[in-house]
């Protein structure tokens, strides 16, 4: 098959979809990669690397006319429409039931999309998951830093020093965001709770943290005292298909000690805390009676080396199999790969989405 990985386009985003170590892999397998100039080199994959792993370099428009199939980061945007071909392969992030205009787009062009959020395994959603894990230790460090005075924090050190004492963080929810928080938190040396209504979580939670972190049930109660101690709030509550509930309202604001941080990483599914809205990395805090908000709806794009690495290492098993298969027979043989299948041959081929617009599923 021919593949091709154009450059992402959107704003702050540098991760790329295939690493030269990919290329590697189709190549070997019998397929031709085109690479789209300058694709990695923000994040220091150049094109001699590419051009050394076998691939070829091209502009944009070459490498839409030649490739079967179309290996992205993010879901196309407008402008990339028109590049797309009638029946073309496209995996990528695509998010589709918040965007009509993409999925009309793939449904005229009859393009075989597979989506990486919706591939799902019998250890749950594993395109995703890499980039849960880092979502949730940069929350952390992005407390840490918006802490500091100059962000309207309290000025409180996670870690405390001798004789003075650790910042207390408390996480909601303890999923994967959650658990990678807590981690990097109980590495500063700080005071962590978690609470989550599962109860086999906080029991894993418990096993795993060796009793260095405290686990408490999501009830209103819990949640109510946590919030009047926290320094820092993290926000990792995940319903699957639906918008995140409001685990802290407008008015617990005022519980909170002033110069306390919450960062809402739900934020992308709506968000857990009533007074977040999206902010981005050029502008990630805001605050409101006297909290700091930072409402960062694509984290992993601050650390784009790391995130393409711990990205494709999971869509290449996936990607191989569609290249080497075709989308029909690698349906068939994996239902991983059928329940990332977003679009097919014009028809919407996943439940949630046909949902979201009406559309014959
Ligand atoms: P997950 O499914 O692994 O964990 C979610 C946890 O929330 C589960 O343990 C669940 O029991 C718990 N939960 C559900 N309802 C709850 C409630 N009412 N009270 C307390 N706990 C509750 O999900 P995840 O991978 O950790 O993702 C968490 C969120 O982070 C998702 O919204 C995801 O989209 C988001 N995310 C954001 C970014 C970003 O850049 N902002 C990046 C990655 C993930």
């Amino acid at each position: 098959m021919i593949i091709g990985c154009p450059k992402e386009i959107k704003i702050q985003e540098f991760r790329v979809g295939l690493t030269p170590a990919n290329v590697k892999s189709y190549v070997a397998a019998g397929h031709k990669v085109y690479i789209e100039k300058d694709a990695g080199a923000a994040i220091g994959f150049t094109d001699q690397m590419y051009q050394q792993a076998g691939a070829v370099i091209t502009d944009k428009a070459e490498l839409f006319t030649k490739s079967e199939m179309i290996i992205k980061v993010k879901e196309p945007i407008a402008c990339e429409y028109d590049y797309f071909r009638e029946g073309q392969i496209l995996y990528t992030y695509l998010h589709l039931a918040a965007d009509k205009e993409l999925t009309d787009m793939l449904l005229a062009k009859k393009i075989q999309a597979i989506a990486y959020e919706t591939i799902k395994t019998s250890l749950g959603l594993p395109c995703l998951t890499p980039m849960s894990q880092i979502a949730g230790r940069l929350a952390t460090l992005e407390a840490a830093k918006f802490i500091q005075k100059k962000y309207g924090g309290s000025g409180i050190l996670l870690s405390g020093t001798a004789g003075t004492p650790k910042a207390k963080v408390v996480v909601l929810g303890g999923g994967v965001v959650g658990l990678n928080a807590a981690q990097i938190a109980v590495g500063i040396g700080a005071d962590v709770t978690v609470l989550d209504i599962n109860a086999s979580r906080l029991s894993y939670l418990d096993q795993i943290f060796g009793m260095k972190v405290t686990t408490l049930v999501a009830s209103r109660g819990n949640i109510e005292k946590c919030l009047k101690e926290a320094d820092v709030v993290i926000g990792a509550v995940l319903v699957p298909g639906a918008k995140t509930p409001h685990l802290v309202n407008k008015s617990d604001l005022n519980l909170m000690k002033k110069g306390t941080i919450l960062v809402d990483v739900s934020i992308d599914q709506g968000g857990g805390v009533e007074s977040s809205h999206p902010t981005t990395h050029d502008d990630p805090v805001y605050l409101i009676d006297g909290i700091v908000h930072y409402c960062v709806a694509n984290m992993p794009g601050s650390v784009a080396h790391t995130a393409t690495l711990g990205l494709t290492d999971s869509t290449l098993e996936f990607g191989l199999k569609i290249a080497n298969m075709g989308v029909k027979s690698a349906c068939l043989s994996d239902p991983a790969i059928l329940e990332g299948l977003n679009t097919y041959n014009g028809k919407c081929t996943f439940k949630g989405v046909s949902e979201a617009f009406d559309y014959p599923y």
